[in-house]
């Protein structure tokens, strides 16, 4: 993975075929949304690239915008692999609950499985931004929590044009 930037000691930009990418093409999809996309184990970047595909062929949704790789350390549980996180941004007419519902499925069809708080995983999609909507419930906080103390979101995120 050609490595772009290294930023510190322990975060490095990389960039890979479809990040970063963007489309001018038009959309119907009602709602902008921005995913924290993130995964440490195995072979994460070509995982980014087969979600870039499988989302580009669902008419449910709509691609504009990819960012940069960033990869960072992991919190929390500190004995694995450092992350990749990435971020995409999309348009899609499904409401907010439904397509946290979808990103749910995706999550599982790319064989994250649900071992303890801040695991290993192969595949997580966090919604960051849901239009402007802010909400908070049992399921779903709108804007993501954390998304402002972590870098993982905030320095892929600095790069795109929202
Ligand atoms: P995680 O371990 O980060 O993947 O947490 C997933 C859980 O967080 C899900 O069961 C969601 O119901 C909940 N959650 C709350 N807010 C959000 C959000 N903005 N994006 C994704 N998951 C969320």
């Amino acid at each position: 993975m050609p490595l772009k930037r290294s930023l510190s000691e322990t975060l490095s930009i990389y960039s890979s075929v479809h990040f970063p990418w963007s489309s001018k093409k038009t959309t119907k999809h009602r709602h902008r949304v921005v995913v924290g996309v993130g995964g440490n184990v195995g072979d994460v970047k070509r995982r980014f690239e087969h979600l870039f595909f499988e989302l580009q062929r669902d008419k449910r949704v709509a691609l504009t915008q990819t960012s940069l790789i960033l990869k960072n350390p992991p919190f929390g549980f500190m004995e694995q692999e450092d992350f990749l996180n990435t971020i995409i941004v999309l348009k899609t007419s499904m409401n907010a609950n439904c397509f946290l519902a979808y990103l749910m499925r995706l999550e599982k069809k790319f064989g994250r499985k649900r071992s303890f708080a801040n695991a290993p995983r192969t595949l997580d999609l966090d919604i960051i931004f849901f239009d402007s909507l802010v909400m908070n419930t049992d399921k779903l906080t709108l804007p993501h929590p954390a998304w402002m103390e972590r870098e993982s979101v905030l320095i892929p995120l600095s790069g795109l044009h929202l």
